[in-house]
């Protein structure tokens, strides 16, 4: 099949082949963990996620190597630990804010359905590499040593700001640009600098005397090629992240391999707003993954991490995208009609519909994809038959491949945060000793199973398969 995917490089779509087929290989910006991811995190978190289920639909499970790193060394981190541990020295409240903000951003993408990349490097564990990086790049010329900092000259690579289409001199003009005394040119950034004092810190590359710390743009280098190689198939994160930071790691990357690029394909996905308005905190409209599935702060309830997974699909990556309890509601709709119609298939038993796929494959359509997703759903309800069970289970593997309708219908239900727990066995049970009660016309024995099931929230949905013989179904009222 074939996939083809916008570049940000180019300002076009382009036919995706990777180096090699046998590895496909992606790597993300991942979170700075200081605090609780935002829901505009979550968005290149599920978007990616999608692009990593869909490769290894395309060139199998054990084919496509994906890596999403933690930036565990940061200014915010330093303050977060400060203020959050004052009495602990800063390298132990240190390990503490970055340990407990990356065990929530697990738990959040867990609960959002993503797959775990296949590594998650941290920055302080790729110190060695980074140091690395900036030898060659000192060496070759590209980097030079001022008052114990070390310096990405600008200068020295003819193509830096290609990715972002910017010549130095419109960044110059553009940008409030940091003067520091330190910088020979005005754009030239920070590849090292000396920690303060009770600040991390590591023997310096150089040969400066202080130890010092590494500037953000060199670790994302530094990770990727440690575990991707020099060059490798696909470069993601949110549109913020095109300048400077991508721009500064193809400088870093190119100029240290002496390579024409660093990946293949850039892709990035648009930002999203709440309600029509910019996410932040002095709006009041900021809100966490964790808020949105674990309390009423967003439109009045709690959402289950699949309908905040649809809602992200529904529009395409690079389009802004705006959240509102609306299409929360809507996506909310929508996957009860989809596990009322697949109930309990428990895994995907047919093959993925071929729309479904060559939507997804150009330029990752999700939002053509659902719309597919719900002509299948009208099928399955006007199927009969075999024919039901067979549209039935390709609407299921169909959506698995977005990472939708995962679960059964009874884990669904009870992964619904509004609704009382169901025992799904023990309403099995109970509508079975109905409908022996019905056979023996035991009217009043079935009636008042019914309401006891009424009680639980359960409703009934009598019916007759293809061949007459009598069914009931049964759904949670809302
Ligand atoms: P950060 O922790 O700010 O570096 O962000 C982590 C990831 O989330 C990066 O890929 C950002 O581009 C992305 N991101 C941050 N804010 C938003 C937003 N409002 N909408 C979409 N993506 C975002
Ligand atoms: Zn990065």
């Amino acid at each position: 099949m074939e996939l083809r995917f916008h570049d940000t490089m180019t300002k076009e779509k382009r036919r995706f082949q990777p180096l090699d087929p046998e590895n496909v290989r992606m790597y993300v910006c991942g979170p700075t963990v200081y605090d609780f991811a935002h829901i505009g995190n979550a968005r290149p978190v599920i978007v990616f996620d999608v692009l990593f289920r869909l490769l290894r639909h395309v060139y199998g499970d054990g084919h496509v190597t994906y890596v999403r790193n933690i930036t565990d060394v940061d200014d915010k981190i330093n303050d977060r630990a400060a203020r959050d541990y004052p009495a602990l020295p800063l390298n132990e409240a240190i390990r503490k804010v970055t340990e407990l903000t990356g065990s929530q951003f697990h738990a959040d993408v867990d609960a959002l359905g993503a797959l775990r990349p296949t590594v998650e490097p941290r920055a302080t564990e790729h110190i060695a590499e980074m140091r690395e990086i900036i030898e060659k790049l000192i060496a070759n010329g590209n980097a030079y040593v001022e008052q114990d900092h070390v310096l990405f000259s600008v200068g020295s690579m003819p193509d830096y700001g290609k990715l972002s289409r910017r010549s130095l001199d419109e960044m110059i003009a553009g940008a409030r640009v940091d003067v520091a005394p330190y910088k020979r040119d005005a754009m030239d950034f920070v590849l090292w600098k000396p920690s303060k004092a009770g600040e991390p810190s590591w023997p310096s590359p150089g040969g400066i005397e202080v130890e010092g710390r590494p500037g953000w743009h060199i670790e994302c280098s530094a990770m990727a090629w440690k575990h991707l190689g020099e060059q490798f198939d696909i470069h993601g994160g949110g549109i913020d992240l095109v300048f400077p930071h991508h721009e500064n790691e193809i400088a870093q990357s190119c100029c240290a391999f002496h390579a024409n690029r660093m990946a293949q394909v850039w892709m990035h996905n648009g930002f999203l707003q709440v309600e029509g308005d910019k996410m932040s905190k002095s709006l009041g409209n900021f809100v966490t993954i964790r808020e949105l599935l674990d309390t009423d702060k967003f439109a009045g309830r709690k959402w289950s991490g699949e309908v905040l997974r649809l809602a992200m699909l529904r529009t395409h990556y690079r389009q802004p995208i705006d959240w509102t309890a609306a299409a929360l509601e809507e996506s909310r709709k929508t996957l009860d009609s989809w596990y009322d119609l697949v109930g309990d298939e428990t895994k995907a038993a047919a093959a993925p519909d071929a729309g479904v796929l060559d939507a997804l494959g150009d330029d990752l359509n999700t939002a053509s994809a659902i719309a597919r997703l719900h002509a299948i759903a009208a099928e399955v309800r006007a199927g009969t038959g075999d024919d039901q069970v067979r549209l039935r289970r390709k609407l299921k593997a169909s959506a698995m491949i977005m990472g939708l309708l995962s679960a059964t219908k009874a884990e669904y239900i009870a992964a619904d945060p509004q609704v009382v727990a169901v025992d799904a066995a023990a309403v099995e049970a109970l509508i079975a000793a109905r409908a022996a009660a019905r056979a023996e016309k035991n009217w009043k024995e079935s009636d008042r199973i019914r309401d006891q099931l009424a009680a639980m929230k359960v409703v009934l949905k009598d019916g007759k398969d293809a061949s007459g013989t009598p069914v009931t179904t049964w759904e949670i009222a809302r």
